[in-house]
């Protein structure tokens, strides 16, 4: 079977999706290695905990269906043109909430808080784009590019996030959503969100690169 460890990773953390997303709105691949030509992803319209390893879809980067019993993603394109343009190991993709309200607004994320080094200074907002072209997925690597981040708001739809792995991009997903949530419930108590400068923010990421989180 090809990208087996791959589609088992898939099987093994797509249910965490059920936790950030609604419905079945969200989805996650895991590629052959940072710069692999291939990539299993969670497959199109069925509950994430229901499908089995050779059920996974497996993806080119150059998105044609290589394997897998399952249709693939309808946001395969998005995953596949980020792999194209990118040497990452991992994405996931949600519509989470507290996110989703920052992508609504078009505003992007300041460094509210020293946790925000997990993916970047700031987390941007990508520019709107039908879901599934490669229109959006050139914004959303943009987005990423500019903010030297690696994750980003998308305009009127979700969050994207990538890794090294799958662990880390789901922990980071984790992490840009609370801190979405801590900003915006900040601002609703009527307060406003005071920002970490670059100088302080350098010395987390030193801190991070010597000891971990
Ligand atoms: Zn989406």
């Amino acid at each position: 079977m090809i990208l087996e460890s791959q589609r088992r990773a898939v099987v093994e953390h797509a249910p965490e999706l059920a936790a950030l997303t609604p419905g079945r709105t969200g989805n996650l691949s895991v590629r052959d290695g940072a710069s692999g030509d291939a990539f299993a992803v969670t497959p199109t319209g069925v509950p994430y905990d229901s499908f089995e390893v050779d059920d996974v879809p497996v993806v080119g980067v150059d998105g044609d269906r290589r394997d897998g019993e399952m249709a693939p993603s309808s946001e395969v394109p998005m995953h596949a043109a980020i792999y194209r343009r990118e040497d990452v190991g991992a994405i996931v993709h949600t519509h989470s909430p507290w996110s989703t309200a920052m992508a609504v607004a078009h505003e992007p994320l300041p460094p509210i808080h020293y946790m925000i080094v997990a993916v970047g200074k700031r987390v941007p907002v990508a520019e709107y784009a039908p879901y599934g072209t490669d229109e959006l997925a050139e914004h959303i690597v943009r987005a990423m590019d500019e903010a030297d981040a690696t994750a980003t708001f998308v305009e009127n739809h979700g969050l994207v996030v990538t890794a090294s792995d799958i662990e880390t991009a789901l922990e980071n997903t984790h992490h840009v959503e609370s801190l979405a949530r801590l900003y915006l419930e900040t601002r609703a108590a009527g307060l406003e969100p005071r920002t970490l400068s670059d100088e302080q923010l350098e010395t987390v990421l030193e801190k991070f690169e010597s000891y971990g989180q």
